[in-house]
């Protein structure tokens, strides 16, 4: 029989790495609430269309990576390759719009592309993002730019750097673009096929090629920063003015883009230099243009995702695991099992993380156990003691060990192993 494995690009997270996991999710919880963001969780299937009116139908995602299938009834569906698209329907399926405005939102999930497996990508990744919507006001911007700096600072990651750029509006950005095209027109041999092809459906996206004879063409090539109109202009220094308020360190990256054409204004980056070449583990920017573009009011807005899995590899070893095993009981024999079980789930009732070994198992083979477990804690009920009436409680780092007394004995214990 065929031996059964998950599929390529789709990962199992075994205890040890989800404990991690489950803490960066919890840190996600806290920050973002004390940031006054709400939680939104969104289906992982949705209409096709969703995502080809937002992410666009000529880009890479759309033309190669989405998982799409008919549905029974004949309907073209997809899982989700991103989140953003799915949280702007929410908002305007359940007309969150009618309440005050900005509705902040935040999502974490799992999201899916069919990547080439050899880059060692995954086909289910995972997400988080936040969103604002329905404001225009830079200080929206440094809003949730803040609020991205303050979450990599308490991961403990290090060496992270916040990169804004400004990418103009429906009003400056088709002159820019222009001025781009004339720039590449006459550099056109020197570029790479795919950016050859870029030219004329969206020369922006020449300035993000990693091709080393592209980058060296880009290098000179004028910045949007420095085309834009007056509003774009002065939103984009109000972001600066605020992130310096705030003393929050950033640095301006001229050729920042983001690929697609309802992406306007302020866009950014958290990169680092940690995992190889320079790499993104978070990217967003201002989208004034996308709640239109599915069919709402226009309404401005602005939001960024993350990547667990890059958060993870990044993550200080040491940091964000949960507590050890604070008890092992090692009953030996039946009466002393029997005696514990509920004292078992009264410690467990308060939260104390516990364990109790086989009272059948000698002595020798349950404190392996407890070892294996790294308890801080081990209580031993040997026959002795059970007559004595009494256990034995043997801290694990100091070796000390003292006797505690049978009756009110969930008291007594918690009086010792309290952390
Ligand atoms: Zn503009
Ligand atoms: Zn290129």
């Amino acid at each position: 029989m065929e031996k059964l494995k998950a599929l390529k690009g789709f990962k199992d997270l075994l205890p040890g790495e989800s404990e991690r996991w489950d803490a960066v999710a919890s840190l996600v919880r806290n920050t973002f609430h004390a940031f006054g963001f709400s939680p939104v969780r969104t289906p992982v299937l949705e209409r096709t269309t969703l995502f080809t009116r937002s992410i666009g139908e000529t880009t890479d995602i759309v033309e190669k990576e989405m998982y799409t299938f008919e549905d029974w009834d004949g309907k073209a569906v997809t899982l989700r390759p991103e989140g953003t698209a799915s949280v702007v329907r929410a908002y305007l399926e359940h007309r969150l719009g009618l309440h005050p405005l900005p509705v902040k939102l935040y999502y974490q999930g799992p999201m899916f592309r069919h990547e080439r497996p050899q880059a060692g990508r995954l086909r289910q990744f995972h997400q988080v993002g936040a969103e604002i919507i329905g404001e225009i006001d830079p200080k929206q911007d440094v809003e949730l730019l803040s609020l991205l700096s303050h979450f990599f600072e308490q991961t403990g990651i290090s060496g992270l750097t916040l990169e804004i750029n400004s990418l103009g509006c429906p009003l400056c950005r088709p002159p820019y673009r222009k001025t781009l095209q004339d720039y590449f027109q006459v550099r056109l041999g020197t570029l790479c096929e795919d950016c050859g092809r870029r030219f004329n459906s969206n020369p922006l996206r020449i300035l993000d090629c990693k091709k080393a004879t592209c980058k060296t063409v880009t290098q000179e090539a004028p910045a949007s920063a420095d085309h834009l109109c007056p509003e774009c202009e002065t939103h984009f220094k109000a972001v600066q003015e605020g992130l310096n308020v705030l003393k929050l360190p950033y640095s301006l990256s001229k050729h920042l883009v983001r690929g697609l054409d309802y992406y306007t204004k302020t866009a950014f980056e958290m990169t680092t230099t940690q995992l190889g070449a320079q790499n993104a583990v978070a990217a967003g920017g201002r989208f004034d243009g996308l709640v239109e573009a599915l069919g709402g009011p226009a309404t401005p807005a602005i939001g960024f995702a993350m990547g667990m899995e890059r958060i993870m590899q990044l993550l200080p070893e040491s940091q964000h695991e949960l507590p050890k095993l604070r008890l092992f009981m090692a009953p030996l024999g039946e009466v002393a099992g029997q005696h514990l079980f509920p004292v078992l789930y009264a410690l467990r009732q308060q939260g104390i993380c516990c364990e109790m070994g086989k009272p059948s198992a000698a002595l020798k083979r349950q404190m392996k156990q407890a070892d294996r477990l790294e308890a801080a804690f081990v209580l031993i009920a040997g026959e002795e003691e059970m007559a004595a009436e009494q256990v034995i409680l043997r801290n694990m780092r100091t070796k000390a060990q003292l006797h505690l007394p049978l009756s009110n004995l969930v008291e007594g214990i918690s009086a010792q192993i309290a952390p």
